[in-house]
């Protein structure tokens, strides 16, 4: 195992700056480029130890600094580890990696810290994946969730539902296999009460996907309307001045977001605003595809309408591009009276909403519908949570193996064929735990990761 080495605090100056460096030489490659105040040597301490001193390459000192020593398998790797505080300029921090580099580390990848503590067992692939969605949380219920998630809320969830299969087909098979021994004979009926209860918490699962993705992760947004709909002026009411605005990191690996909206507990990432700013521009591209695209690939459309004069071909279009996708219907200008009702747009959208964008209060009104449109409104953070794509697809797999063991039993199939589908029903749960995975997708995973974690 090769010792890897990065710098885990943002790609920016700041007051300290970390070099990380972990593996079986991490010791040794610090002793080399960190030279303790006294006479100490960070190999001679044992875990937890902190030293201050200094930070060289031969007889040139780089920089003063604080070195933790962990060892093996009691840090976050499970590997030896040493952490160097330095002073968090950027250029001092690329020197030390390079001398780090220099003596024997090798550029860590992406996520590869994390990735080492979950083939380490210090943790599953759910908690390793949390660790991502805690540090981009924008938010207290996003952080919280992806807290619960880090501390193993669903990994206990779909360990408890594995159970129930494992045990089943543990069963199974011996009866099979072991006719003549005097196994307890198998109740179909509780099985079949069983399997249901666990279908139905995956299925609870599945239910709080899209409301947990638009708290941890956002909700890719566009506004579209004609040109003096007023939809700067929504922007504005989504992103004032007293209100969240949080633009996105640089250095992760995630999309580039420009502007990140926080309204209640949702996250709306207006991805592409300046687009959306250059209203005429979009709307004089509706209709050609880069404007189809757009629409197609957002997961929530706020289409705006001047509700104080009469609908008009051009607003019929970005209402018909809504049709059957989530889309709130903002019927703008209300202070100037009402030439368009509800009714008249409400075939089209999810949702239809009649407000000013001048007005501060719209902002709740707002709020309280995309809550309730995207299910967020009743959101508890403390139960367990499905974080991403990859975990939904496993716990989809499952329900669909499930339902087909239901089946076997309801028609009186064979113990062999009811096994076949509990089997086939463990796999994607143990592969979302990561307990029986592929590298293919552990190295997936762990690619969207950002350098140093
Ligand atoms: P956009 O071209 O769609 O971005 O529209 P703007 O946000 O720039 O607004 C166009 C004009 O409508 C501006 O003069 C706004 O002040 C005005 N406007 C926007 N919302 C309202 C509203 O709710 N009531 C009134 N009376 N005017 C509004």
């Amino acid at each position: 195992m090769s010792t890897i080495a990065a710098i885990s605090t943002p790609n920016a100056a700041g007051g300290i700056g970390i070099v990380k460096i972990s593996g079986p030489d991490a010791i040794a490659v610090a002793d080399k480029v960190f030279c303790c105040a006294g006479s100490a040597k960070l190999s001679d301490l044992p875990g937890y130890s902190v030293r201050f001193g200094r930070v060289h390459d031969g007889d040139d000192v780089l920089d003063q600094a604080v070195a933790i020593v962990y060892r093996a398998p009691k840090s976050y790797t499970g590997e030896d580890v040493v952490e160097l505080q330095c002073h968090g300029g950027l250029f001092l921090m690329q020197q030390i990696l390079r001398l780090c580099l220099k003596n024997g580390a090798v550029p860590a990848e992406p996520g590869e810290f994390t990735k080492r503590a979950f083939l380490n067992g210090k943790m599953d692939l759910t908690e390793a994946e949390s660790v991502m969605t805690l540090i981009s949380a924008h938010g207290r219920q996003a952080a919280d969730a992806a807290f619960g998630v880090l501390q193993g809320s669903l990994s206990k969830e779909i360990n408890e539902i594995s159970k129930v299969f494992i045990s089943a087909a543990a069963h199974m098979s011996a009866w099979v296999d072991y006719p003549d021994d005097e196994i307890e004979e198998l109740d179909f009926a509780k099985l079949k009460t069983d399997f249901t209860a666990a279908r139905d918490r995956l299925l609870a699962l599945i239910d709080r996907f899209d409301a947990g993705q638009a708290i941890t992760e956002g909700v890719e947004t566009v506004i579209v309307g004609k040109p003096n709909v007023g939809k700067s002026t929504l922007m504005n009411l989504l992103l004032g001045k007293e209100r969240s605005i949080v633009t996105e990191v640089a250095g992760t690996t995630r999309d580039v977001v420009e502007e990140t909206a926080r309204i209640g507990n949702i996250v709306l990432r207006l991805s592409d605003t300046a687009g959306i700013r250059e209203s005429s521009d979009l709307v004089e591209s509706i209709g050609i595809e880069f404007a189809k695209t757009k629409l197609h690939h957002s997961a929530l459309i706020l289409a705006v309408i001047d509700g104080s004069r009469p609908l008009d071909d051009e607003d019929f279009a970005i209402l018909k591009a809504c049709e059957g996708r989530p889309s709130v219907c903002i019927l703008n200008k209300t202070d100037l009276g009402s030439l368009v009702t509800e009714n008249d747009v409400a075939p089209y959208v999810s949702k239809v909403l009649s407000l000013s964008a001048k007005d501060e209060s719209s902002f709740d009104v707002l709020r309280e519908a995309l809550e309730s449109l995207l299910g967020t409104a009743e959101f508890d953070s403390s139960a367990a949570l499905l974080i991403n794509e990859r975990q939904l697809a496993c716990c989809n797999k499952a329900v669909d193996c499930i339902n087909e063991a239901i089946d076997a039993i309801d028609s009186g199939l064979t113990m062999d064929a009811v096994n076949v589908s509990v089997d086939a029903a463990i796999s994607p749960l143990l592969e979302l735990t990561g307990e029986r995975v592929s590298d293919a997708v552990v190295n997936e995973v762990f690619s969207r990761f950002c350098v140093g974690k």
